[in-house]
């Protein structure tokens, strides 16, 4: 096995091997990019150590000082060598990157004696500022011994002397030096001066750190496995501290926020790479390097577009320059906010560097929800004042409680608050915390602080470096202006803007850009299931509509009986003692439902508009509290025994399997053909106003032929009386639901007196596995989680079982009935995966809630490509 690659061998399709840090180091290498030389210790070295956890073995330390001594000439430069010295940094990298996660130590090679000779060459305060950097990371990443401690030394002796640090004499960088020592073997460890030692125990740091706690709350996070291990780069150190000339930077080919097709990012000059993103000084953009080092800026745009060519995505780049001279560091593809991806994606494919259906392909259907996200109502928005301004890091509005650590954000979270984080910057040990926060805030830091790159990540709204605000996360208070706020504190933060405001803000729907249509029209082209609504209120049907919804696939006309006023005649209608007193309460539900399906198809017009009769059981409208019933029984001028007496008679032990849906329209024939009556009159109305209307109506809960037969011609009788009545005819459709397991064996039969079907995924699960959908929450999980069960079957269709039930509903459907439209409405009509299901069994069209359709229909083609 071979363990220790250098650059030149790797190449970017070895990433599993290397890491996507080496390999990607590889492929720019052989490039010809200006990339410092090194080498790549494999993820299956990393494994091999962590299994056997006894130390390299012998086999890996000849391969590493093989790498050495091939570095050394590249070089021309000696490990350890006073005259000539190399110095590398370690840098670990998993397959995926992974934000922070693991640790990088800059400058070893570096000891007691070196030091000296390397500040003869270059110059004290540089060669010695190395050295404590050294001296920090070594000891945070390898012992484990907090920073804060070597922090705080700095800050101690540049008081006592009265100075920078950077200005410090010989004397008192020994005495800085003798410090830092003592931190060290106050912790019971010792600093390795032999190069050698500095790196195997580097190169073991990295490895286990492949195990540390945050590496694996992130890797259960990402669902990544345990088993990839992480790689480890050695490469030669390029120096971004050694002075004005010289600086580390951080960019990225596009904006990530925004997807504005021009770099972006963030320069530090005189600083080395872990400064930048720890945020300790606020870098400068990176367009500013246009004007202080034009050369440098033109040379790195160049080389972005070549990335960018190259790897046909926008990339996130790392480099220093070195007196004037760029070094590149790391690339790899950008994380980005949801509406960057879509604006990425669709300029891309106008730039002819990706087609159109990749350009689909690489847009993950959930990332619309996200830009689908609320914004903050402006209304709302113009009478609070902002509290403070940030920078905006990740968008989205967000409101929420304050914390100030990640175990007060698990804290109230589990107690089903909204928490917002809020501090000075956030590191890896946050992440647990930040995953949980509604939003992020930290008064340091810029836009590609750890914050930023996390939230971005986690599709969570950030606003970083919003200097007006003091976070004493110990005392657990900020501050503005000069007042003070708690723990607690409801605050509202948009990452659009970089605002933060007081108190909870209302929140509406974002405004999508011309990107986001032009991704839906080309969604469209190449989709072949079509993608309709669930929706029955104005409010739904229009978003619906906006959202590209082909029609309605299901408007239940249930919803619309619960309003008050219509509530009571329902109840009227079911407490009805005579013949005469029902007649009246359907005469008022007439007048009712007339309108709403007036309302209604006035929307969707020549659009379909499947309408499903009532489908609940009759108990559901009922009084239930003693309350509830004296108010009934009064305003229906009964006795309140009497409601009592006629509810009691009403209960069912099992009414989801009870009288309902057709069942109900057989016993209670009144109910359906007042439906039907409301939606041929309504129909009939809009026709004459000049909007001709074509209704479907649809059926619930249909077994057998005789049942549906019988069901329609209820139906069918009335609606050719109306015609006959109002002297006039539209067309119209008939349906029927599919939902229960017996309806899909002998769907050949129904099909023939239908026109379509409409699978309801729901009641057909529930039937199909015998699993009651409202008590699945008690074992569902469990299930779930000792793998009895893939997934819930509510969420994503079952298509070993239930699926193979439609397949056969469709198969037979089709076989007597050629026109047969089929679709699928319920819960999983808008979910990614059911979709590719629902695309091998050939249905028509899927139905789901209007603020999925997006995702839906970028789902469609997405199978269909
Ligand atoms: P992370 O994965 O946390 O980004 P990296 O290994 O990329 O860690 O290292 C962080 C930063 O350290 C880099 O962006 C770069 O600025 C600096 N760095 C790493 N290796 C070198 C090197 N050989 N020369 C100069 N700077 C380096
Ligand atoms: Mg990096
Ligand atoms: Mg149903």
């Amino acid at each position: 096995m071979k363990r220790v690659y250098d650059f030149r061998e790797g190449q970017a399709s070895m990433n599993q091997l290397l890491g996507g840090k080496g390999a990607n180091l590889a492929e720019m290498t052989n490039l010809g990019l200006p990339v410092p030389t090194g080498f790549t210790i494999t993820t299956s070295a990393c494994m091999e150590y962590l299994e056997k956890a006894q130390g390299l073995t012998t086999a890996l330390m000849q391969e590493i000082n093989a790498a050495i001594c091939r570095l050394e000439e590249r070089t021309g430069k000696g490990f350890g060598d006073s005259k000539n010295l190399l110095l590398v940094s370690v840098r670990s990298g998993a397959r995926v990157s992974m934000p922070g996660m693991m640790d990088t130590i800059l400058n070893l090679g570096l000891n007691d004696q070196t030091v000296e000779s390397f500040a003869e060459k270059t110059s004290l305060a540089f060669a010695y500022d190395c050295y404590r950097r050294l001296l920090q990371m070594f000891a945070d990443v390898v012992y484990g011994i907090s920073p804060q401690y070597f922090a705080s030394e700095i800050e101690e002796l540049e008081m006592t002397y009265h100075k920078d640090l950077l200005d410090f004499n010989q004397k008192e960088f020994a005495e800085l030096i003798t410090r830092f020592k003592k931190i060290y073997t106050d912790n019971g460890q010792i600093f390795p001066q032999e190069p050698v030692d500095q790196l195997t125990e580097a190169v073991q740091s990295v490895f286990k750190s492949w195990n540390n706690h945050r590496a694996q709350v992130y890797r259960r996070l990402h669902k990544i496995p345990n088993d990839w291990g992480t790689a480890v780069n050695v490469q030669e150190m390029v120096f971004g501290n050694s002075g004005a000339n010289s600086g580390t930077g951080v960019a990225f080919t596009r904006n990530p926020a925004t997807g504005e097709a021009k770099v972006y990012g963030e320069f530090l000059s005189n600083a080395q790479g872990e400064d930048i993103v720890a945020g300790i000084r606020t870098p400068e953009k990176i367009s500013e390097l246009a004007d202080s080092m034009p050369k440098v800026y033109q040379e790195f745009t160049e080389v972005c577009k070549r990335l960018e060519a190259h790897y046909l995505d926008m990339q996130d780049i790392e480099f220093t320059v070195e007196n004037g001279k760029l070094y590149l560091l790391q690339t790899r593809t950008g994380k980005r906010t949801a509406k960057a991806t879509v604006k990425i994606v669709v300029d891309l494919v106008r730039e002819g560097v990706i087609s159109k259906e990749e350009g689909l392909m690489r847009v993950k259907p959930e990332l619309l929800n996200q830009l689908l996200h609320p914004v903050f109502s402006p209304k709302a928005l113009k009478v609070v004042d902002i509290l403070a301004k940030g920078l905006p890091a990740s968008p989205g509005a967000a409101t929420g409680k304050v914390v100030f650590t990640a175990t007060r954000a698990k804290e109230l979270t589990e107690l089903g608050e909204k928490v917002i984080l809020v501090r000075q910057e956030t590191s890896p040990e946050d992440i647990e915390g930040m995953v949980l926060s509604q939003a992020i805030v930290t008064s340091r830091g810029g836009l590609t602080s750890h914050a930023a790159v996390v939230a971005r990540g986690l599709g969570t709204c950030c606003v970083v470096g919003c200097g007006d605000l003091q976070v004493d996360e110990q005392k657990g208070e900020f501050h503005v202006h000069g007042k003070t706020y708690t723990e607690g504190q409801a605050i509202s933060v948009n990452g659009n803007t970089g605002e933060l405001y007081l108190g909870i803000i209302e929140t509406e729907l974002m405004e999508v850009d011309e990107t986001f249509y032009t991704l839906m029209t080309w969604a469209d082209e190449v989709s072949q299931l079509g993608v309709c609504a669930n929706a029955e209120t104005v409010k739904d049907l229009t978003t619906a509509l906006q959202f590209g919804a082909k029609g309605v696939g299901l408007a239940r006309t249930e919803h619309m009986f619960f309003a008050s006023e219509r509530l009571l005649e329902m109840r009227r209608m079911i407490l009805a003692e005579t013949p005469e007193e029902k007649q009246q309460a359907l005469a008022t539900l007439l007048s009712y439902q007339q309108q709403d399906f007036y309302d209604m198809f006035a929307i969707t017009k020549e659009k379909s508009l499947i309408v499903r009769l009532l489908d609940p059981p009759m108990h559901e409208f009922l009084p239930q509290t003693e309350k509830d019933i004296i108010e009934v029984a009064d305003s229906l001028a009964k006795p309140v025994t009497k409601v009592k007496e006629m509810i009691a008679t009403l209960h069912e032990t099992n009414p989801m399997l009870g009288h309902r849906g057709c069942r109900l329209g057989i016993t209670e024939p009144g109910i359906y053909q007042m439906q039907a009556e409301a939606i041929i009159r309504s129909c009939i109305a809009l026709t004459k106003a000049g909007i001709s209307v074509k209704p479907k109506i649809m059926i619930p809960l249909i077994g057998g032929v005789a049942e549906l037969v019988a069901t329609k011609t209820i139906i069918v009788e009335r609606i050719n009386e109306l015609f006959a009545e109002l002297n006039s005819e539209i067309p119209y459709e008939i349906g029927t639901m599919i939902e229960i397991p017996r309806a899909c064996l002998i769907a050949d039969k129904l099909a023939e007196h239908v026109d379509f079907f409409s699978f309801g995924t729901n009641d057909l699960t529930q039937l199909t596995y015998g699993y009651s959908r409202d008590d699945v929450a008690k074992f569902m999980p469990e299930y779930i989680e000792k793998h009895i069960l893939p997934h819930d079957p509510f969420q994503t269709v079952d298509e070993e079982g239930v699926g193979e039930l439609m397949r056969i509903a469709v198969e037979k459907g089709r076989q007597t009935n050629p026109s047969l439209s089929i679709g699928v409405c319920g819960e999983v009509g808008g979910d990614p995966d059911s979709i590719q299901v629902f695309q091998k069994i050939k249905v028509d069209y899927v139905s789901c809630s209007p603020y999925r359709i997006p995702l839906a229909r970028l789902s469609v083609a997405q199978a269909a490509i």
